[in-house]
C-alpha cells in the first residue's frame, strides 16, 4: 500500500516544522527521502514553492543578484546516467556537496558589502554582521570586484562536538546561529565557496575551473573538485566518497556535479538544468507500520513489520525485522506507528525506533496459541515459542537445519515439505530409510533427481561432533559454540551429555545461558539422535588426536594460560597443544588455573598480577615444553 500524495505531503509539512523549530524527529536523510518522494511524485505540489520562508525572521530583506533555484537531484546511478546524457557536458566537474545553508557574499567595488541567506532564492534576509564574524569571508577583493559569491555556512564536526552538541547536527547549529540577532556564535561557523557571478563586462575567469581557481585565490575556502569524462566514473567517485564521509571534517549529502563552461542563462532559472546534485542514497527513512506478521520458523515466532513502501539503499523496502516481543515493546511500537526504517549495505532492513502514533493507530497483537499444534506459546520477551517438543514445526524446522548444516545438495526444502506431509518423514533418522522410489513418486521428481538427492544426503557418513550436535537445531546452539565445547575436552557425546552446567560454563566463549541451553537441548533430542546413531548410516567422527596410551595425555588434567609473546610457537599453537595432549586452554587467569606460561615473569602484566594474587604458579615456555613432552 503507497501512502497517498496528501498523506506524503502531511508528513513533509510536519517534519519540516520540526526541522525549522530545531527539534527535528527524523534524520535528515529520512526527511530527505521524503521530500524526494514528494518531488518525484507530485513535482508540481505547492510546498516547492515556499521552500525556507521564515519570515518572522526581523532581518532586512535584499534580492540576490545570483539566483538560487532548487536544485536537480539524481539519488541512484540510473538517474544521473540519465541526465547526464539529456545534458552531454564534455566533462563533469565534481564537488562535495556541502550540507549547510547557502549564502551570497555581495560586493560592490573590491568591498564585501553583504551578506544574504537563500531565503526563497530570490530574496533572503541580509544578515551582513553575523557574515563580517565568520571564518572564510574575505573583506576585499582586487580589481573592484562587483558581484556576488556563492557559498555554503558550515558547522565543522570538532565545533560542533567541542561547543553545540546539545544540537541534533552541524547544519542544524549552523542554521541557528547564523540568525542569531546578537551575532553571538557567528565566529564558529566558515563559509566554503563554489560559485561566483561578476556583475560587468570584465570577467576574470572564462569556464567553472577558472572560476573555482580565481575563488582559491582569493583567498576563500573552497570545496575540492574532481574533473571526469564520463558520468559513469561520477557514479564510482560517489561510492569512493561515500566511503570516506564520515572522516571527512564538515557535513556533505552527496556531490555537485557540473559541465565546465558558464551557463549563465540556465543558473538563471528557477531550476537550472545543466548541474545536478547526486545525492547519496538514503539509508534511512521514514515510514508507517502497517501490520506485523509472525513468522514461524521452527517453534520460534518472530515479528515482522510490514511498512508502506519506501526507498532505501537502492532498493524497495516492504518489510522489516522487528527481532522479538520485547524489541516492540520497548520501542512502544503499535499499528499505525510512524518509524524510522534503516538497510544499510546488506543488511536486512530494520525499524530503528518510533517517532510518533498517527492518531488511528492500534496495539499490536502478540499471538497466544501455535498456529500449527495449538498449545499456548511462551514469552520470554526475547523469544516467543511454541513449547511442545512434538510440534510438527518444530521437527520440520529440525529436517531443514539437519540438510543445511551437513550441506546436503539437491534436497531442497520442496521436497522435504512434500516428504513430511506425506508423513515419510517426522525425524532426521526417517530420512535414511527413504528409498528413491519413494522420492520418485512426487510429481516433478523422477528417478534421476530421486537418486541423486538420496545420493547425496548418504554420501556424508562420517560428521564431527560439533556439526552432528549443531544439526539437531537445539536453540541458540551453532555449530561454532559446539566446537568450543569439544576443544574445551567434551570432545564425546557421551561426554557432552553428562557434563555438569557448571563445567560447560567453565569453558572458553561459553556464557551459562548457552551452557543450560546445550544441557537442557541434549537432553531433549538424545532420543532422537540414538534413533539416527543406529541406523548406521551416521557416525560421529573420533576425536581428533587423542591417543590411546596414557602417556599420549600429558597434560590431562591440567589448565594453562598463556601471556606475553612465545618464542618456539604461535600462542594459538600452544593451546591448541594443550588441548592434543589432554589438557586445557584459558584466556583468563583464575584460581582453578594449574598455570600460567610466560617468558618475561617480570613484566607485571595484568594476568602475572592476577596469578600473583591467586598463587597460580607461573612457568617458562621451556618448563611448558617439558611438561608437554617437547623436550626431555
Ligand atoms: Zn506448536
Amino acid at each position: 500500500m503507497e501512502r497517498s500524495i496528501d498523506e506524503l505531503a502531511r508528513l513533509v509539512e510536519y517534519h519540516q516544522d520540526r526541522y525549522y523549530n530545531d527539534q527535528p524527529e527524523i534524520s535528515d536523510a529520512a526527511f530527505d527521502a521524503l521530500w524526494d518522494e514528494l518531488q518525484n511524485r507530485a513535482p508540481d505540489h505547492p510546498i516547492f514553492s515556499r521552500v525556507g520562508t521564515d519570515d518572522a525572521s526581523g532581518f532586512p530583506k535584499v534580492r540576490h543578484l545570483m539566483p538560487m533555484g532548487s536544485q536537480e537531484k539524481a539519488s541512484s546511478p540510473d538517474q544521473l546516467l540519465k541526465w547526464a546524457a539529456r545534458v552531454s557536458h564534455r566533462r563533469y566537474i565534481v564537488q562535495y556537496k556541502l550540507d549547510g545553508a547557502s549564502l551570497e557574499l555581495q560586493y560592490r567595488d573590491g568591498l564585501f558589502e553583504r551578506g544574504v541567506t537563500r531565503g526563497d532564492g530570490v530574496v533572503g534576509d541580509d544578515i551582513t554582521a553575523n557574515v563580517r564574524r565568520m571564518q572564510g569571508v574575505v573583506p576585499r577583493l582586487p580589481n573592484r570586484f562587483t558581484g556576488a559569491v556563492r557559498g555554503e555556512v558550515i558547522m565543522t564536526h570538532e565545533i560542533h562536538r567541542r561547543y553545540y552538541s546539545d544540537k541534533a547536527n552541524c547544519r542544524n547549529a549552523a542554521n541557528g546561529l547564523m540568525k542569531r540577532k546578537d551575532g553571538e556564535g557567528s565566529e564558529h561557523l566558515t563559509v566554503m565557496c563554489y560559485d561566483a557571478h561578476v556583475d560587468g563586462d570584465t570577467r576574470p575567469f572564462d569556464d567553472e575551473l577558472a572560476k573555482l581557481t580565481w575563488l582559491a585565490d582569493q583567498g576563500f575556502h573552497t570545496v575540492p573538485y574532481e574533473v571526469f569524462e564520463s558520468a559513469e566514473e561520477i557514479v564510482h567517485y560517489r561510492d569512493v566518497v561515500a566511503e570516506r564521509r564520515a572522516e571527512l571534517e564538515f557535513d556533505i549529502d552527496g556531490l555537485v556535479v557540473k559541465g565546465p563552461e558558464i551557463d549563465w542563462a540556465d543558473m538563471q532559472r528557477a531550476r537550472p538544468q545543466k548541474q545536478i546534485a547526486f545525492k547519496f542514497s538514503a539509508e534511512e527513512a521514514l515510514s508507517v507500520l502497517r501490520e506485523v506478521e509472525w513468522s514461524v520458523s521452527g517453534h520460534l515466532y518472530t515479528p515482522v513489520a510490514h511498512i508502506d513502501p519506501v526507498q532505501l539503499a537502492g532498493t524497495t523496502v516492504r518489510r522489516a525485522s522487528l527481532v522479538h516481543p520485547e524489541l516492540i515493546a520497548d520501542m512502544g511500537l503499535r499499528v499505525g506507528s510512524e518509524v524510522i526504517v534503516s538497510k544499510r549495505g546488506d543488511i536486512i532492513p530494520k525499524i530503528e525506533r518510533l517517532v510518533r502514533h498517527l492518531p488511528e493507530s492500534t496495539e499490536i497483537t502478540v499471538p497466544g496459541t501455535c498456529e500449527v499444534c495449538g498449545t499456548d506459546l511462551v514469552n520470554e520477551g526475547k523469544r516467543l515459542y511454541c513449547p511442545n517438543l512434538t510440534c510438527p514445526k518444530r521437527d520440520f524446522h529440525r529436517l531443514q537445519k539437519w540438510i543445511s548444516v551437513l550441506d546436503v545438495r539437491d534436497f531442497g526444502d520442496v521436497l522435504l515439505g512434500k516428504l513430511f506431509d506425506a508423513g515419510l518423514v517426522r525425524e532426521i533418522a526417517d530420512l535414511y530409510a527413504l528409498e528413491w522410489e519413494q522420492l520418485a513418486e512426487f510429481e516433478g521428481m523422477g528417478e534421476t533427481s530421486a537418486r541423486k538427492a538420496l545420493g547425496n544426503l548418504t554420501a556424508v557418513r562420517s560428521v564431527p561432533l560439533a556439526r552432528f550436535v549443531a544439526g539437531f537445531d537445539i536453540f541458540g546452539i551453532a555449530e561454532l559454540k559446539v566446537q568450543k565445547l569439544v576443544d574445551a575436552g567434551f570432545d564425546t557425546l557421551e561426554a557432552l551429555r553428562h557434563a555438569a552446567v557448571e563445567d560447560l560454563a567453565a569453558a572458553d566463549g561459553i556464557a551459562e545461558v548457552t551452557a543450560q541451553q546445550v544441557a537442557t537441548g541434549l537432553a531433549e533430542v538424545y532420543p532422537k539422535m540414538e534413533r539416527l546413531l543406529a541406523t548406521g548410516a551416521v557416525e560421529i567422527e573420533a576425536p581428533a588426536s587423542r591417543d590411546a596410551t596414557a602417556d599420549a595425555d600429558p597434560l590431562a588434567g591440567l589448565t594453562f594460560c598463556f601471556t606475553g609473546a612465545l618464542e618456539t610457537m604461535k600462542r594459538g599453537d600452544a593451546e591448541q597443544l594443550v588441548r592434543a595432549r589432554g589438557g586445557e586452554a584459558r584466556s583468563s587467569v583464575s584460581g582453578a588455573l594449574s598455570y600460567v606460561v610466560t617468558n618475561d615473569p617480570g613484566s607485571g602484566s595484568s594476568k602475572l598480577r592476577k596469578a600473583a594474587e591467586l598463587g597460580v604458579p607461573v612457568i617458562s615456555e621451556e618448563e611448558f615444553r617439558r611438561m608437554a613432552g617437547l623436550e626431555e
